[in-house]
């Protein structure tokens, strides 16, 4: 998971957590975050709509 200087939740969708985050740029990013056990999956968009459909879309590998 990239480092981001702070972590806000936003909401969640399934297991995923869809938050803001600052990056190192001070440029605000959109993460969406899988919160599964052993999964660890988690990518930033530009915007929460990019975000949220990620979320939606992503299929976990762990059952
Ligand atoms: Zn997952």
């Amino acid at each position: 998971m990239p480092l981001h200087l702070s972590f806000r939740k936003l909401r969640a969708v399934g297991q995923i957590t869809i938050g803001t985050g600052l990056e190192r740029g001070g440029h605000m990013t959109y993460i969406a975050a899988c919160g599964a056990h052993n999964c660890g999956w988690s990518s930033d968009y530009t915007t929460y709509a990019a975000a949220e459909i990620a979320a939606r879309g992503h299929r976990c590998p762990v059952r």
